[in-house]
């Protein structure tokens, strides 16, 4: 058993500046394991709670995608062996709901109503306490320490030759792409894309995209080093949107008919009624974009009906099947999780890096590094 003290980035309330607090190591339950983390991606659903855009109880350890070492595996426990490198994926599914027993991992009701309500895992408690007893809430696994406990669930290992540190990305922003890709999208060989904001989900919806055999990617955005990191992991066409009309644009290079799939990935009203915009007849659009708050988008009633166009939304992935397949995919170099990591973080920076994040600074994927 692993036992002391252990450095965790604790936001004490939103708004305010995340700070490095010395903590205990939490102690696995039994269907749970401790990992020793290597990488936590820095994500903007985290941004979101510290802002105060999305409700989460406070104090917290924030961090939902990360890779690590697992150190410690309670008896009884169906998981990865103690000394086996992993990746944890941010939606820990129960496995037992009406969700989870249909595969659906991406709904489970116990995720959502224990985890991102209260901050607990199944039980309804946290692993996480401060010295004097006072419990620190948990997002996901709380990656942003040193060691982080996950259930069984959603703890996957990582095929070997892969780069620990930078692997911790397959947990949300890969899957959320996937998942978008494979299951909402329904991307089928030689079908055109576009992708409407490329950011850390966004490019790696060009990359599964690519790896899935899309022919054609049309990746916007409004900034040209986000577009060139597109092009470098499958866009075929590149359309800057601050400086021409996107809709026109995929129309010139769709012949007049727009893309089979969509994908929206930054959840603004704006840039969704513009994605619906880019859709050909009979197309399907997916938002996978979180909007602040209450935010809606009008959308041509007319055009929907007629044109017979899909529209769906999509929430990461489902965890216990797509991850394998994930992982397979990584080991095969089909698709690269290093591609897109442009930056290593100590724990210590970690503010900043959310910071960095904020202002739009950060192209690609930046990822703490708790070891370092
Ligand atoms: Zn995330
Ligand atoms: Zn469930």
């Amino acid at each position: 058993m692993i036992s002391g003290m252990m450095r965790a980035v604790v936001l004490r309330s939103p708004h305010e500046e995340l700070l490095v607090e010395e903590i205990p190591v939490p102690v696995p339950h039994p269907g749970e394991v401790l990992v020793k983390v290597a990488g936590c991606g820095v994500c903007h659903t985290d941004l979101h709670v510290i802002k105060g855009e999305v409700a989460f109880p406070t104090p917290c350890v924030l961090g939902h995608e990360i890779s690590g070492t697992v150190v410690e595996v309670p008896p009884g426990t169906d998981a990865p062996p103690v000394g086996s490198r992993v990746v944890g994926a941010f939606i820990m599914p129960c496995g037992t709901c009406r969700f989870c027993a249909r595969g659906r991992d991406d709904l489970c009701e116990r995720f959502f109503a224990m985890n991102r309500l209260k901050g607990t895992l199944y039980d309804g408690t946290t692993r996480l306490r401060r010295s004097d007893g006072d419990p620190l809430w948990m997002y996901s696994m709380a990656g942003l320490a040193e060691y982080c406990v996950i259930p069984a669930t959603a703890v996957f290992p990582l095929p070997d030759g892969l780069p620990l540190v930078e692997s911790a990305v397959y947990g949300c922003s890969i899957l959320t792409a996937f998942g978008a890709v494979r299951h909402a999208g329904d991307v089928r060989v030689g079908e055109t894309v576009a992708v409407v904001a490329v950011g850390g989900v966004g490019l790696n919806v060009v990359q599964v995209a690519h790896a899935l055999g899309a022919s054609r990617i049309i990746a916007i955005d409004v900034r040209d080093d986000a577009l060139r990191t597109a092009t470098e992991l499958g866009a075929t066409d590149v359309v800057n949107a601050g400086q021409e009309d996107a809709v026109t644009a995929v129309r010139d290079l769709t012949g007049g008919e727009g893309v089979d799939v969509v994908f929206e990935a930054l959840g603004r009203p704006q840039t969704f009624e513009q994605a619906f915009e880019l859709v050909r007849d009979g197309g399907r659009m997916v938002a996978i974009g979180i909007a602040a708050g209450q935010a809606t988008a009008a959308i041509g009633i007319t055009r929907l009906v007629r044109r017979s166009i899909r529209v769906s939304g999509s929430y990461g992935g489902r965890t216990r099947a797509d991850m394998p397949e994930i992982l397979r995919m990584a080991g095969e170099g089909v698709i690269r999780a290093e591609r897109m990591v442009t930056q290593r973080v100590p724990l210590g920076r970690a503010a900043d890096a959310y910071q960095a994040l904020d202002g739009g600074a950060i192209v690609g994927r930046a990822v703490v590094t708790p070891d370092a």
